[in-house]
């Protein structure tokens, strides 16, 4: 296995400059990953599946195709650029593609360090973007969608998505990582993200089994609420929101469901066996 991922690297090494690699090959990673990724949750949504949809609503054809066609856009238009700009300052601090390919042990840790890292300012930027002027001006584009369907993720203003990018990029940037942890953390960054929005929270779903991760239902809730109320401000975890008391509203109606189900399990009619 790591023979052939050495192989196809040594042929993406041959072919293609790191530059490229770096900005053009970034760039249709995170599209394919992005894409292929929340169009599934698109689809079961216009099919009707409602089983574990979190909410009753859905979205018109029109409303989704309008945030196909701006992430289209913006992804051309804002990501791309920002990718090409950034890969002086990443090789600056020391960031390569060259052959040998870094340990698993070196890539995990620098993903898990990106993700506090991104957590921890995308929590911040995110209370800031829910003050007045910028909920107004900027962020209210994100909250067009009352009801997240995965691709929502990355709909935005673009000042939002500048924003966004450099929470993402932040980690990578200050440490030069091999291009393939870059790639990869990349890849999981969307995957949680488009998790996040997805709209469904299933028996399988990872915040079921990670308590400290957030998820669909932690972050449906942000999009449900009227902005000066909703909390919930982190991306990735929920221990910001514990310390910093912005997830009082979301644990209130956690603990009243649960206490419904249990009343509601207590009074159900008991069975007759003949
Ligand atoms: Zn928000
Ligand atoms: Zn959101």
């Amino acid at each position: 296995m790591a023979q052939i991922l050495e192989n196809a690297w040594q042929y993406l090494i041959t072919n293609f400059s790191e530059f490229q690699l770096a900005s053009a090959g970034t760039f249709i990673i995170h599209e394919s990953v992005f894409f292929l990724s929340g169009l599934p949750y698109l689809l079961m949504e216009t099919w009707g599946l409602r089983k574990y949809k979190i909410q009753r609503k859905v979205n018109t054809p029109a409303a989704q195709e309008k945030c196909v066609m701006r992430l289209i856009m913006y992804h051309v238009c804002v990501n791309l650029p920002l990718m090409i700009v950034s890969y002086p300052v990443f090789k600056y601090m020391g960031f390569t593609s060259a052959l040998p390919l870094p340990s698993w042990k070196v890539v995990s840790l620098q993903i898990f360090s990106y993700f506090i890292l991104e957590d921890f300012i995308f929590y911040w930027g995110h209370r800031i973007l829910h003050t007045k002027w910028l909920y107004k001006h900027v962020h209210s584009v994100h909250h067009e969608y009352a009801t997240p369907f995965g691709l929502t993720s990355e709909y935005a203003h673009p000042a939002e998505i500048l924003f966004l990018g450099f929470a993402t990029i932040f980690g990578p940037a200050i440490t030069g990582p091999h291009l393939l942890t870059l790639w990869l953390w990349v890849s999981v960054r969307v995957l949680e993200t488009v998790e996040a929005h997805c709209g469904y929270d299933f028996p399988w779903s990872l915040s079921r089994f990670l308590p400290i991760y957030g998820g669909a239902d932690f972050h449906d809730y942000h999009h449900r609420l009227l902005y000066t109320k909703s909390g919930n401000y982190s991306s990735t975890f929920t221990y910001m929101d514990w310390i910093f008391g912005t997830d009082k509203g979301y644990r209130k109606l956690k603990a009243l469901k649960s206490a419904q189900e249990a009343h509601d399990a207590m009074s159900a009619p008991t069975e007759k066996v003949e």
